[in-house]
């Protein structure tokens, strides 16, 4: 029964992020999930979570201070991740467009099974709010 459950609740975890490109937090997936299975409690989301991380279905974006963000890996479609330090705004990033990494700084023998790259910045908004000659000193 317990198993059942589980999975039940795996797969709805799954088919929210699926359908989202949002890069939602755990309480947005909760919200979505309780729609199908109005049982379910932000702690079983957050364990959800992390068993599917472990498993390699779903990728975390995490920022200080501010709630872990969460991303299906689709199939065939991986991607990395630009944020912007002024609206928190993530945008995708196509992997096929960032060259490999030499993999010579790694120590000898270290098999990668998986790259994941961030890019810091502001975004063209937020750049551009920034940079304005709008405020008065
Ligand atoms: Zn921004
Ligand atoms: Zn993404």
């Amino acid at each position: 029964m317990t198993m059942v459950r589980q999975t039940r609740q795996r797969q709805a975890v799954i088919e929210v992020l699926r359908a989202s490109r949002e890069h939602p937090d755990a309480a947005w997936i909760h919200g979505r999930v309780r729609q199908v299975l109005p049982q379910v409690s932000l702690g079983t989301v957050y364990r959800t979570l992390d068993a599917l991380v472990r498993d390699g279905l779903v990728v975390t974006i995490e920022r200080a201070g501010q709630a872990t963000r969460y991303d299906y890996k689709h199939e065939g479609h991986d991607h990395h991740h630009a944020v912007c330090r002024g609206c928190g705004a993530i945008f995708d990033v196509e992997a096929a467009d960032i060259p490999a990494l030499p993999p010579s700084a790694l120590p000898a023998g270290f098999q990668v099974t998986d790259v994941r790259l961030e890019f810091m910045g502001l975004c063209p908004q937020c750049g551009n709010t920034s940079a304005g000659t709008s405020q008065p000193d």
